[in-house]
Formats: C-alpha cells, sequence, structure tokens
C-alpha cells in the first residue's frame, strides 16, 4: 500500500507545489508575520519586507543562511504559492510597485498558500487510497481545488475556504485511520525529545504530534503517518522516510538529517544538510 507513485495524469500538479523563488516577488519575505525566536532575522509584522530583502526579490543573506543560524527562513516552504501569485493571479503588478494592492497581493497569497498545501495532502491521499469511493472523493476535491485556485485574484479573495478545509480534513482522517495502526491506547501526542533510536515504527500514527528533537535514527517508519507533526531539529539522520506518508518539505526542511536519510520522492534534500 505504501509505494506511492501518484497517478501521471496529475504530475503536473505537483510540480506547481514546488518552489520556484526565481518567479516570485519574495512574498514569504513580506507578507508573513516573522519572529526572531523562530529563526528569522527579527521580529517583523505582516506586510513589512524583511530587511535583508533586496529590490530584486532575491535574499541579500541567502549563502549565509546556514552560518547564520537563519532556521526559520530555511524551512519555509510555500507549496508553490509564491510563483503561483507572482506570475498567474497578479502577473503585471507587485507589491513594490504598486502598494496600494500589496494587501490583497499578500492576502491572496496566504489562501492560495492554503489551497495548495491541502492539495499537496490529497495528492498523496490519492496515492494511498485502497477505497475507490474515497478515490473518487478526492478526485473530487483535487479538482475544486484546482477551480478554486484558477479564478481572477479578486475572487479568490473573496473565497470561503473553511467547508472546503472541512472535506479535507474528513478525507484525510478517514484515510489516517485506514493506513495506520494506533498501539497507543493514550493515543499519545507529546514526544519531544524522545528517544526512538533503531525501533519499528511501521505504520505508527504520528499525526499532529510534538515531535521536536525527538530521535528516530535507524528507526523502521514504512507507512508511519506524519500528517501535521511538529519535526523541528527532530533527528533522522540514517533514517529511511521514503515509504512514510503525508510529509511536507517544510517538515523535513526543519529536521535533521543527512546524506544517509531516505525521503519520499517528492521531497527534496534540504541544501543545509550537504554541510553534516
Ligand atoms: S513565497 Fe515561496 S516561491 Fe516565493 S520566495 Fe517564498 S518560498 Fe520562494
Ligand atoms: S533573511 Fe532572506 S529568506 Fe529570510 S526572510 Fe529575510 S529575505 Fe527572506
Amino acid at each position: 500500500m505504501f509505494k506511492k507513485m501518484i497517478d501521471r495524469k496529475y504530475s503536473g500538479l505537483e510540480d506547481r507545489l514546488k518552489i520556484d523563488c526565481e518567479k516570485c516577488s519574495g512574498l514569504c519575505c513580506v507578507a508573513l508575520y516573522c519572529m526572531k525566536t523562530d529563526g528569522f532575522p527579527a521580529n517583523k509584522e505582516a506586510g513589512v519586507p524583511c530587511q535583508y530583502l533586496r529590490t530584486n526579490f532575491r535574499c541579500d543573506i541567502h549563502a549565509k543562511l546556514g552560518s547564520k543560524n537563519m532556521r526559520g527562513c530555511l524551512a519555509y516552504d510555500c507549496f508553490g504559492a509564491g510563483q503561483k501569485v507572482t506570475q498567474n493571479c497578479f502577473p503585471k503588478v507587485d507589491w513594490k510597485s504598486s502598494p496600494n494592492l500589496a494587501n490583497g497581493i499578500f492576502l491572496v497569497f496566504q489562501i492560495v498558500f492554503q489551497l495548495h498545501q491541502m492539495e499537496w495532502y490529497l495528492l498523496e491521499a490519492l496515492s494511498l487510497t485502497p477505497d475507490e469511493h474515497l478515490k473518487t472523493d478526492i478526485e473530487s476535491l483535487i479538482s475544486e481545488n484546482e477551480r478554486m485556485t484558477s479564478l481572477p485574484s479578486d475572487e479568490i479573495l473573496h473565497l470561503n475556504i473553511e467547508d472546503y478545509r472541512s472535506d479535507v480534513n474528513r478525507i484525510l482522517k478517514q484515510l489516517s485511520e485506514m493506513i495506520t495502526v494506533s498501539s497507543d491506547k493514550k493515543n499519545r501526542k507529546d514526544y519531544f525529545g524522545h528517544n526512538f533510536k533503531h525501533a519499528n515504527l511501521d505504520r505508527k500514527d504520528f499525526s499532529m504530534a510534538l515531535l521536536i528533537a525527538a530521535n528516530f535514527e535507524g528507526c523502521s517508519l514504512h507507512g508511519a503517518n506524519f500528517l501535521g507533526a511538529d519535526m523541528r531539529d527532530t533527528n533522522i539522520k540514517n533514517t529511511d522516510l521514503s515509504s512514510s506518508v503525508f510529509l511536507t518539505q517544510m517538515q523535513i526542511n526543519s529536521a535533521k538529517g543527512n546524506a544517509n536519510t531516505k525521503l519520499p520522492y517528492r521531497i527534496s534534500r534540504p541544501i543545509s544538510w550537504q554541510e553534516k
């Protein structure tokens, strides 16, 4: 069940969920509220450009983010929302040259981010489900997602995505219950700093778990579910996550891996790991 490859007809959608900062006006470096304690250069309000964002929308300290310990910057991933909003939703303007539109651009970015994040999970759900009815429901939610993100920007701004989110969450919960096992009667979710080293955790449900600084080195994680888990500083060195489920690029970027860490095919190896 955990040999996940998406149907070829959806591979274009997968590509669109990968970030392409060259095609973006640095939206995450402006639109988002940031805290120094989360690994950003300074505390800043949403809508205020980071002090290191150049006029060409590139990061002035990009090559030094690792040495300056900018963990927040290194971990962030917008699921391709940045280039989508820059290139498709506002193709002729940007937040800097059209400050009167900036708030609208930032709001659309945040809505598209949420929709792309849900689409990321839906595409994985589609590759995992053994149930034809569920598959039909997932495909219909993916189509609806594509319809919403293709709307004109003023219509995206007025979308109410909460009903859609409830439908997505219901499907993901249903699927999670089908593919994972819970041996833990208390359904424990706090594993802060827990040492699992070399444990067999196949099909274990870690959804929404606190895994900060937990040690998964050498564990067996076939089909383990990491949906929404907090993986900051989680040790995944020498660990095979290639068949674990519902991982995101942001989780992997914030974890500690190495050259021997194996990742699901949709996830890129963080550049910062090469130094370790
Ligand atoms: S919003 Fe996304 S695409 Fe744009 S700079 Fe940030 S991570 Fe890159
Ligand atoms: S330091 Fe660079 S990547 Fe981080 S918020 Fe500032 S401009 Fe963006």
